[in-house]
């Protein structure tokens, strides 16, 4: 906890403020805007200040929205309800968040989706049933979580549940848009490059205000601030943990210039709305050391720094640890055929897992090492299915693919020679593949549940092994932060270890511990973005001094 992160005052209404304000946003992602839509849409005055220029790690996400009991499933010919959608994030979310919560973030689901649809964006029941890591052209409705693998589906009614905006390409970009528009029109006023570095507080530990540092005083800092942010944005998907260090470590010099320094007093509160942590490096090899060599997924704001004011006021943390490690393999299609094994030779799930269950589990297999193991002609199906086309986004399905097939692989005339070429016992690699091939052929049931349509036999003696492990060099596995600041599920207030909360100080999005923090699916962070943004922003609105 660093102290030099508060600044004490006695008596607030004694201070010099520079600009006052009934709510002050601290970031301005997704769930900072939604905090700001709803509390100025309660007649508060909102002040929103982003370090760079808004949008964060939303911005640059695909955009999908977990939602269950919705009009666009209803189109697509989906009568899913909020109590399956319980059932289901129940078994994956745990005791992440209080039952009621997790009921009351189900229950609300297909309203806030609507609310999302009144503020200007567009959704649509447009499904695809194949597997995906994300939706190809024209698609706004796929199954984005482990739905329909058996043993969920043995408890809850499989539903679509992952809506994307309507739009070309990734759509994180225009769900961001979208709502900065809205809370634009709504009254609320933006700074950017206006980093916030310490909150004031009074005598009683009531959050009243906080300090920003604002570099639009020297225009060369505010111009390398913004190419720093702009080039790492760009950068998504591709920037090593080296590269989200040195982009960190190069923001911080020039914040550390010129920049001038304003008090700002909240008079109903500060909502912490930084993101997460996966970009500051020392955080990551901190709580979650694991995942210190795999991708971060972000941008240079996600450094945790909302987290580390909200601890500097008392505020405690949960689930620091946790972490989503996504391993997408399909598209292209044929790669979902093939037989994922660790490095002792043994298979490790079914390979139609949810790509953020299969990376955790290869996270957690012996050494992090696990490969994805074709025979000829699925290994020519998949270079093939990866070429641009029929929907196929070029930077999220294909680019991955090639570089895995042509520059991740490794091929043997037999099993036992590809056993030895990637480090496997034989015996125990020749014994998996040949009861993959039972299972493949029909001849026995899959004991991990694989869809029936992706089982098959791998034919023919030469075989391919694909390097999917976490340190793979051609594609690591890509992560995020899901654990943050605890906070009280009926306001959104930050909470101290002994449970009570801060007044005035309020966490949402990645800065907070909510429904993703346990496991992530895709959809459920922007979910919660809005969940958790609107909770505190209507919480703040309604509580003056
Ligand atoms: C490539 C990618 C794809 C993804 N796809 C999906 C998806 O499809 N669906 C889904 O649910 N999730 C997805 N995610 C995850 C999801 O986007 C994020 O977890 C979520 O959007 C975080 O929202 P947030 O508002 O909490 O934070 P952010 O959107 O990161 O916003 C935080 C903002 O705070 C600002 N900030 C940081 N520090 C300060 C400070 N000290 N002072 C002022 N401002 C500050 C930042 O500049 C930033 O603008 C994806 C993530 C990535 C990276």
């Amino acid at each position: 906890v660093d102290e030099s992160q508060i600044l004490a005052v006695p008596k607030p209404d004694e201070i010099a403020w520079d600009e006052t304000v009934d709510v002050l946003v601290v970031g301005f992602g997704g769930a900072g805007a939604c905090a700001a839509i709803e509390a100025a849409a309660a007649g508060a005055s909102v002040l929103a200040v982003d370090r760079f220029t808004g949008g964060g790690a939303t911005e640059v996400s695909g955009g999908v929205y977990y939602g269950g009991g919705t009009r666009f499933q209803r189109e697509a010919g989906f009568a899913d309800t909020p109590d399956e959608m319980f059932k289901y994030l129940k078994m994956e979310a745990g005791d992440i968040v209080a039952e009621r919560t997790l009921r009351r973030f189900c229950d609300e689901s297909s309203a806030n989706l609507d609310w999302l649809a009144a503020l200007g964006l567009s959704y649509s029941g447009s499904f695809s049933a194949t597997k995906t890591s994300y939706p190809a052209t024209g698609i706004f409705l796929y199954f984005s979580g482990n739905e329909y693998a058996p043993r969920y589906a043995a408890l809850a009614v499989p539903a679509p549940r992952g809506h994307k905006v309507v739009g070309k390409g990734t759509t994180g970009s225009k769900y961001y848009a979208g709502l900065a528009k809205a809370a634009l029109a709504r009254g609320v006023r933006l700074w950017t490059h206006s980093p916030v570095t310490r909150l004031i507080v009074d005598s009683q530990g009531t959050v009243v205000g906080a300090e920003v540092r604002r570099l639009a005083a020297e225009p060369s800092d505010l111009k390398r601030h913004a190419q720093i942010y702009r080039r790492a944005r760009r950068m998504v998907g591709i920037l090593t943990a080296a590269g989200a260090a040195e982009a960190v470590q190069r923001v911080a010099e020039v914040e550390g210039g010129s920049a001038t320094t304003v008090r700002v007093q909240a008079r109903r509160g500060v909502v912490l709305s930084t993101g997460g942590f996966i970009f500051n490096r020392q955080m990551v090899n901190q709580y979650a050391p694991l995942y210190d060599d795999a991708q971060p997924l972000g941008t240079p704001g996600c450094d945790g720094s909302g987290i580390k004011l909200g601890q500097a006021a008392g505020g405690a943390t949960r689930r620091m640890d946790s972490i989503m490690a996504s391993r997408t393999i399909a598209p292209p299609t044929a790669l979902v055929h093939g037989l994922v094994v660790n490095r002792e030779g043994r298979r490790i799930t079914a390979e139609d897992a949810y790509a953020c269950t299969l990376g955790r589990l290869i996270a957690e297999a012996p050494g992090s090492v696990a490969w994805l193991i074709l025979d000829r002609a699925l290994y020519w199906d998949a270079l093939r299915d990866s070429l641009p086309g029929n929907g196929r986004l070029f930077l999220i399905h294909c680019v991955p693919a090639f570089m895995s097939l042509l520059f991740g692989s490794k091929k043997a005339r037999s099993g036992a020679e590809l056993a030895r070429r990637c480090g496997m016992p034989v015996d125990s690699f020749l014994a998996t593949v040949a009861e993959y091939n039972r299972i493949g052929r029909g001849e026995i049931d899959d004991p991990m549940g694989k869809k029936k349509d992706y089982r098959r036999e791998l034919k023919g003696s030469t075989l391919f092994a694909l390097n999917i492990s976490l340190r793979s060099k051609t594609a690591p596995l890509a992560t995020l932060t899901l654990g943050g600041l605890d906070v009280n599920e009926d306001t959104g207030q930050v909470r101290r270890p002994d449970g009570t909360p801060i007044v005035g100080l309020y966490a949402v999005g990645r800065t907070a511990v909510g429904i993703p923090s346990n496991y992530y699916l895709s959809g459920l962070a922007i979910a919660d973005g809005v969940f958790s943004g609107r909770r505190a922003g209507r919480h703040a609105a309604g509580s003056p001094r």
